[in-house]
């Protein structure tokens, strides 16, 4: 298996918002979604159900991101097959405890393979996690009862088993060639 370094990230809805600036955003977009932007049409649904993920402002698209942390995790491509295999090792600048970026603001200058996940990549990104809500709302599957946006907590991500709180090790001081030991699986399509 040959195999290509990916550290993957996330987001934004726009090709310049990054799927971690996601993060960042998320608190002060939830804040707000919580409070008066949430409710965004007269049916008084939440915006996550009364808009597309195409029509969702720069905040909601922030506030969607769940924060668990699983797109800034090393992935491996199969060159021959193309197949994608997942890893329990971090970008070096994930904190684990927290599954927020060490350092939002830089990001793109500090790993230049941290991707921004906006709606392009949200429709071409085969591993996406299915627990990730860019991904669950592009499948018409709604939001899952721990997502901040349902739950009101932060928290409940990490308590649902969702994020890699528990079992992510950073990929710092792992050689390349080693980093096929950590393989967790095959991304899902
Ligand atoms: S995988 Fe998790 S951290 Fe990454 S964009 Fe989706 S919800 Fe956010
Ligand atoms: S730099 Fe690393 S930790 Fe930060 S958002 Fe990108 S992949 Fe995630």
């Amino acid at each position: 298996m040959s195999k290509t370094r990916q550290p993957a990230t996330k987001t934004a809805p726009t090709a310049k918002r990054s799927k971690r600036a996601a993060q960042k955003g998320v608190e002060k977009a939830r804040s707000a979604a919580t409070d008066d932007a949430v409710w965004s049409d007269a049916e008084v649904k939440p915006f996550w159900e009364a808009k597309r993920l195409s029509q969702m402002t720069a905040d909601e698209w922030d506030s969607l991101c769940d924060g668990c942390g699983q797109c800034c995790l090393n992935k491996i491509e199969e060159e021959d097959t193309g197949r994608i295999y997942l890893t329990r090792l971090s970008c070096s600048l994930l904190d684990i405890d927290s599954c927020r970026c060490k350092d939002y603001t830089n990001r793109f200058q500090r790993m230049p393979d941290c991707l921004s996940i906006d709606m392009k990549a949200v429709k071409k990104l085969k591993w996406l996690p299915e627990s990730c809500a860019y991904r669950r709302l592009n499948e018409g599957r709604g939001l899952a009862w721990w997502h901040p946006l349902i739950s009101g907590d932060p928290d409940t991500v990490h308590q649902a088993g969702v994020s890699v709180r528990d079992w992510a090790r950073s990929e710092a001081g792992v050689p390349l060639d080693e980093i096929e030991r950590y393989i967790i699986g095959e991304a899902t399509s």
